[in-house]
């Protein structure tokens, strides 16, 4: 019951006369409820990685070799419409940054509307209650009235939270977190990695995180791994990878 298993994924960038593997056989799993860290320096193939599981490569992006399969399914196989429901359905990511995710011009509660449109979620009475709910869960005060606000009325913890509302709300199997805490000071950030492992356990969402910051990778972590130039060059459990230099 893997929920994610990427075997031997190679991705290459073509630039006009070079190219570039960014991802040179890279493997990993992931387990149902189980939370994989991911460091690596600047350029080491994160965002690659990310954007290949989410079927979204940058348009000179191409995968190259070996296969990602998210719950038994393989996504190389599956077509452009096929793909587009399994992202957000199945897998979603919370970014650091608001306005990747964010539309400052929509009222929270109309964009988590639009989420649940594009995924053909029929439209009803319940949903206000429902996106209340999930406002709710992840720790918004008056949730009902957090949904007429504009991203820009919370403050940065609040806005991360209304984030991670927005990526679950389709009950993703994967959230892939990308330096989603790195933005916000520590006691935010303590309050948000509880409240993914809250969601962890009680919902057995499965998480991959990459972060720079070894000592909250090493404090959330099931397992790590070490990316350098397109590899996976060690694979450690949570704790042990404070001790790699
Ligand atoms: P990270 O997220 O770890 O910083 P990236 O996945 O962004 O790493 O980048 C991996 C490598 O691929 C780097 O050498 C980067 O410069 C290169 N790269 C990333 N995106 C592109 C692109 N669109 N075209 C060409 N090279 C790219
Ligand atoms: P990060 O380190 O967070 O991945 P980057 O600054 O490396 O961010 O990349 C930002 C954007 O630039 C991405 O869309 C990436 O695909 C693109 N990019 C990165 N490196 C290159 C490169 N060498 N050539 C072309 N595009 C690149």
């Amino acid at each position: 019951d893997l929920t994610l298993s990427v075997s031997d994924l190679s991705v290459r960038y073509d630039s006009g006369t070079s190219s570039r593997l960014a991802l040179d056989r890279v493997s990993l799993e992931i387990g149902a409820g189980e939370i994989l860290g991911i460091v690596g320096e600047s350029g080491s193939g994160k965002s690659t990685l990310t954007s290949a599981i989410t079927g979204l490569l940058p348009a000179n992006g191409q995968v190259v070799g070996g296969c990602i399969r998210l719950q038994g399914r393989d996504l190389g196989a599956l077509d452009p419409d096929e793909l587009r429901s399994v992202r957000g359905s199945q897998v979603a990511v919370v970014f650091q940054d608001p306005t990747t995710s964010l539309n400052p011009r929509l009222p929270v509660g109309a964009q988590l509307e639009q989420v649940l449109d594009a995924h053909g979620a029929a439209r009803g009475a319940d949903r206000t209650s429902l996106l209340a709910s999930r406002l709710a869960e992840v720790g918004l005060a008056d949730p009902e009235r957090a949904l007429t606000r504009y991203p820009h009325e919370f403050s940065g913890g609040m806005r991360q939270r209304v984030m991670i509302a927005m990526a679950l709300l389709l009950e993703p199997a994967l959230v892939i977190a990308d330096e989603a805490t790195s933005a916000l000071d520590l006691t935010l950030e303590a309050q948000i990695l509880e409240l993914l492992l809250r969601l962890r356990d009680e919902r057995g969402t499965s998480l991959m995180f990459i972060s720079h910051d070894l000592g909250v990778v090493s404090q959330l972590c099931d397992r790590v791994a070490v990316m350098y130039a397109g590899r996976v060059i060690e694979e450690t459990s949570g704790t042990a990878v404070l001790a790699s230099p």
